[in-house]
């Protein structure tokens, strides 16, 4: 599977002509393979997408590795980004 073909947006991604099921194989109950993450994390260092991809992933997608992020490090960013936005209103709104 590449799904990064049909995203024209990625398409100087890193992982294009890989086994993207790595991507996804990787899960929250494998959390603790490191080196399978290790992998990926150096396979989107590299990537000149991985910030597209990830702004794309933190909006679309709960599953596989994304920009070099798990699951649960983007659901992290994600609520440190909403309550970053919570404070900025706290703010202008006192
Ligand atoms: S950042 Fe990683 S997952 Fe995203 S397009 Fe690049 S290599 Fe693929």
């Amino acid at each position: 599977m590449n799904i990064f073909r049909e995203l024209p947006k990625f398409e100087n991604a890193a992982c294009i002509g890989l086994d993207t099921e790595l991507f996804y194989e990787y899960d929250t109950q494998r959390e603790k393979d490191y080196r399978a993450l290790g992998i990926i994390r150096s396979i989107c260092a590299s990537c000149p997408d991985r910030n597209d991809c990830l702004e794309y992933a933190l909006k679309h997608e709960r599953e596989g590795i994304w920009g070099g992020l798990t699951p649960a490090e983007r659901r992290a960013v994600n609520r440190a980004r909403r309550k970053a936005e919570q404070d900025d209103y706290s703010r202008t709104a006192s």
